[in-house]
């Protein structure tokens, strides 16, 4: 018989251990204080699904809280982010399966089998992409709120227009209870950490940039400001159109505007989500989009951006700025079975006088929406 007593007295040192009070213990796995109170003094178990919960939480197995026995040691001390790369990284060199080489109280490295080796830099796994010049990025993260003031300026049509994203992509994400998140190009992490907030199962979420800097920043932030026990977070500087990850990896592909903002490359991004996504899992993304070239307004928006321009730079917006059927045609094509939309917002008005009014932000006309396209 499972001893209740000794069960209990272990939930209340794995938890100490963990840094949880029982009140915010009790927060974290939505259930009564009481109801800890009781499993400690052994009054009462646990209902299987709050101890996954909970031994995901407490980084440790179900054995080990209920009968002491830890079957999972050799994780004692590592990074489980880490452990879990160890299974899905594949070498960006030559695609071959790369491993843990080297584990010291310093040095985390990964390897593959032809000597390609790359480095946890800062608690980034370092692909050695190509940096984002300046400070812009990591000033704009530590001055968050003047950057959004800047971009809800009065000026600005799209501020306060349409759907709360975060909501609808949320009920995506509830849906589907993915295990594993990838943030694909994912800048700063405001668009998953809306989602973050609100995970309450254990997932891993990685976080794709190229740029080391940012993720620098992201680490910091979501290991203190806005950290989640249900949420293991890995950060990867690495290019998302040849991702470090082997095919049927993850649940879900995450987006928040991050296959756009990679530009010439958004189409190579976008297969390389289909190519790491799981059969049945998906990709959910916001998009701007043209709402169909088969209506004036939409034709006029994209005279009016692309007069003046020269050839190149006009070809290149055209690729990219395509409208939602042109849009659904390209998932299909990519081979996603099943592609969803809602509409946040729509395009707007185009201005009677012949002149494109924004010098910056090029797409703020255009309507965003979230896509949810389904492999099969
Ligand atoms: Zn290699």
């Amino acid at each position: 018989m499972l001893n209740k007593m000794q069960a209990g007295f272990r939930i209340a040192v794995l938890r100490k251990k963990a840094g949880f009070s029982q009140a915010e213990f009790s927060e974290i796995l939505g259930i009564s204080p009481q109801a800890v109170s009781k499993w400690e003094t052994g009054a009462s178990l646990p209902d299987i699904e709050t101890l996954l919960n909970m031994s995901w939480i407490l980084k440790t197995s179900i054995n080990n809280i209920l009968e002491g026995d830890d079957y999972i040691e050799e994780m004692a001390g590592m990074d489980r982010g880490m452990l879990f790369l160890n299974k899905i990284l594949l070498c960006p060199d030559c695609r071959r399966k790369m491993k843990l080489k080297s584990v010291s109280n310093n040095h985390i490295s990964y390897a593959c089998e032809n000597g390609h080796e790359y480095c946890v830099v800062d608690g980034v796994l370092d692909f050695k992409t190509r940096e984002i010049s300046g400070e812009q990025w990591s000033l704009s993260y530590r001055n968050y709120e003047e950057y959004l003031h800047e971009h809800n300026w009065r000026r600005n049509p799209n501020y306060d227009r349409g759907l709360d994203e975060a909501d609808v992509i949320w009920e995506a994400v509830r849906e589907r209870r993915p295990k594993v998140i990838l943030d694909m190009a994912c800048g700063t992490g405001q668009g998953i950490k809306r989602q973050i907030e609100r995970i309450n199962w254990p997932v891993t979420v990685i976080m794709a940039d190229v740029s080391h800097r940012i993720l620098k920043w992201n680490k910091i932030y979501y290991s203190t400001e806005c950290r989640n026990p249900f949420v293991d977070m890995v950060y990867l500087a690495c290019d998302g159109a040849r991702l470090p990850i082997m095919p049927e990896s993850v649940d879900m592909v995450f987006s928040n505007a991050g296959y756009e903002s990679m530009q010439a490359k958004m189409m190579a991004g976008f297969r390389e989500a289909y190519r790491v996504i799981k059969s049945g899992g998906c990709t959910v993304y916001t998009k701007s989009v043209v709402e169909s070239y088969g209506n004036s307004n939409s034709r006029k928006w994209m005279e009016l951006m692309l007069s003046g321009m020269e050839e190149n730079e006009a070809k290149m917006w055209k690729e990219q700025f395509v409208d939602t059927g042109q849009w659904l045609e390209r998932c299909k094509t990519t081979g996603f079975v099943e592609n969803k939309f809602t509409k946040i917002y729509g395009e707007l008005a185009a201005p009677d006088a012949g002149i494109f009014p924004f010098e910056n932000e090029m797409a703020q006309w255009m309507a965003s929406y979230v896509f949810v396209s389904v492999k099969g």
